[in-house]
């Protein structure tokens, strides 16, 4: 799977790119959203992933600016740092809008998470 980097996600469409009735219009998720499973075809295309495929156990470390959470709307999207490090790239098959997801294995559950990629949010850290 192709590796990218905050370059590539910074030169996605962003949000207010989305044409009026685009079938992507419907995954709203402007911080992380669970979702009930993996998003993929015929909605999305994969792009690659931000992974570091020399990495077993990426950081779980998260990054934040201007008092932002995990969850939060404003968060900085920072591939180096969790969840970012773990997510693989997705692109609306009509209009190209970028999605990050990732799943989360917890001790009895897994936990699907989609987030929008907002190109002004991503950060090079
Ligand atoms: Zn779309």
């Amino acid at each position: 799977m192709k590796r990218l980097d905050a370059g590539d996600l910074r030169r996605l469409p962003g949000t207010a790119a989305t044409p009026p009735g685009c079938a992507c219009a419907a995954l709203r998720a402007p911080g992380w959203e669970s979702v009930t499973g993996p998003i993929g075809a015929p909605l999305l295309r994969s792009l690659g992933t931000l992974r570091d495929p020399e990495v077993a156990e990426p950081t779980v470390a998260e990054f934040h600016q201007d008092g932002s959470r995990y969850e939060s709307a404003h968060a900085p999207i920072a591939p180096a740092f969790f969840p970012y490090n773990r997510c693989e790239v997705w692109a609306c098959a009509a209009c190209g809008r970028g999605f990050l997801q990732y799943t989360e294995f917890g001790g009895y559950y897994v936990d699907h998470r989609l987030r929008e990629i907002d190109p002004a949010r991503v950060v090079a850290g």
